[in-house]
């Protein structure tokens, strides 16, 4: 508000007569004025008055290698200037092919095919009507329920939506709810008092189990899963807990998609992060927001040999998966993503790696403060969650606000927080230096 107030331009009153943002609630539709940015060069970015925030959650998780790096946009302009599109129904282009080729070989075990598209949401929808098609070509029309979880965030397309497992995300939105059955979600800060990680591992393992009993495998089509449920709260589940419930899947026939929309490139220190990370080998990933550090929107599913191979054998060859985006293959943002994983490859991976555990070790000192009650997380990725005491434990609520006035604050201190009701989320881009940790540290502790 003050930047924008600041910049005097009127823009802020612009944006209320024509603007419509994501996520407002109906009284805050065309009244919301938000801090208006005008600038992003590394991990900062400038608001329109002039004053620098480190960007916290590097955009929505997604500005990887920061902000203005010229190699990016000289892509994105020598690229536009060559073949700025071509129809990915009837051509291709060659930046679409050199990027799955370097995909695929980033990509755990058969996961050899990529498609593409303009986001995550759209990769979740993909993924999902292939796993449709897949069984229906299989003849397996019955096999087509979702598996999902609370906590989970997935889009906001109808079908990818209608997986999302947070109340206040789905209550006044209409879902695809008789083909999606929720499970647990795996947050040991949350498990029932009294047990232990392990025995709340079992108990996860035990519901999937006992639900597809319930429902039958042969009506479950997929398991859809974030590693990390990042805009739940970022929550790193029991280490052996998607392992147990991959092999759930594999006993059963049930695609396990791994929904790396965040996880992906970089964010806990590998391109993809399934298998290196979690131990888990899925049968297609979906991606987007890092691929390109949100330079371009762009996504993808990547899909096993597997899936293709069962397909090729099927009774039915001629079967057309009648699913494509008019900017599939964007030959922009696949150049951007080239030159984005050349980054990545050329040293930020590696810096990742050996900033991650700072991060988490500095931040986890904020656990001294009386209002948090856990910080968690992997990598560059964390979440700070406030409580309303340390011995009960329990969501501090202050009208649900708390994590909007840490953010205030903090903002008057120079850093931007994504805040969640009661929890801070943090996730810079991965450029971060140590001493930039210190200070996004240094003012989380005072803002809190
Ligand atoms: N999946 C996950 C795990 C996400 O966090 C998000 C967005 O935050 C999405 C999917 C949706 O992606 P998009 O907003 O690019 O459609």
């Amino acid at each position: 508000l003050d930047a924008a107030d600041a910049a005097g331009d009127g823009t802020t009153e612009r944006a209320a007569r024509h603007l419509v943002q994501p996520w407002p609630t109906a009284g805050q539709i065309g009244a919301e004025a938000r801090t208006y940015i005008a600038y992003g060069d590394g991990i900062y970015i400038t608001g329109a008055g002039g004053e620098r925030l480190i960007d916290g959650p590097a955009g929505m998780w997604c500005v990887n290698v920061g902000h203005r790096r010229a190699e990016l946009a000289d892509a994105m302009r020598d690229q536009a200037m060559e073949l700025s599109y071509n129809t990915p129904w009837y051509t291709m282009n060659e930046p679409s092919v050199a990027l799955s080729e370097r995909l695929a070989a980033h990509a755990p075990g058969d996961l050899n095919h990529v498609f593409y598209t303009t986001g995550g949401s759209s990769a979740v929808e993909t993924a999902l009507r292939f796993m449709q098609f897949y069984n229906n070509v299989r003849g397996r029309q019955e096999k087509k329920t979702i598996l999902s979880r609370q906590g989970a965030y997935h889009g906001s397309t109808y079908l990818s939506g209608s997986l999302n497992g947070r109340p206040r995300d789905r209550d006044w939105m209409d879902g695809a709810d008789g083909m999606v059955v929720k499970l647990s979600s795996p947050n040991p800060f949350r498990r029932p008092a009294g047990m232990s990680v392990e025995a709340f591992s079992d108990f996860l393992v035990e519901e999937f189990r006992e639900t597809v009993a319930r429902i039958g495998a042969e009506r479950i089509g997929a398991f859809v899963a974030e590693p990390i449920q990042a805009s739940g709260g970022v929550i790193v589940p029991p280490d052996d807990y998607l392992p147990r419930i991959a092999q759930i899947c594999r006993d059963n026939d049930i695609l396990y998609i791994s929904d790396e929309v965040v996880t992906a490139f970089g964010r806990v220190g590998e391109v993809f992060a399934s298998l290196d990370v979690f131990g888990v080998e899925p049968d297609m990933i979906t991606f987007a927001k890092g691929v390109t550090s949100g330079y371009f929107p762009l996504g993808g599913v990547m899909m096993s040999d597997r899936l293709f191979e069962t397909l090729r054998r099927s009774n039915h060859p001629d079967a057309m998966f009648a699913h494509g985006l008019t900017y599939s293959s964007h030959p922009v943002g696949c150049a951007v993503a080239l030159k984005n994983l050349d980054l990545l490859e050329g040293g930020i991976l590696d810096h990742a790696r050996s900033v991650g555990p700072y991060f988490q070790q500095r931040l986890r000192t904020l656990e001294e403060l009386p209002l948090v009650g856990e910080v968690r997380g992997l990598g560059l990725m964390a979440c700070i969650e406030c409580v309303a005491d340390r011995d009960s434990m329990n969501p501090l609520k202050l009208d649900n606000e708390v994590g909007r006035r840490i953010d205030r604050h903090c903002q008057e201190l120079g850093l931007l927080v994504r805040p969640l009701i009661n929890m801070c989320v943090m996730s810079p881009p991965l450029v971060i230096s140590r001493e930039q940790v210190d200070d996004m540290v240094a003012i989380l502790r005072e803002g809190i």
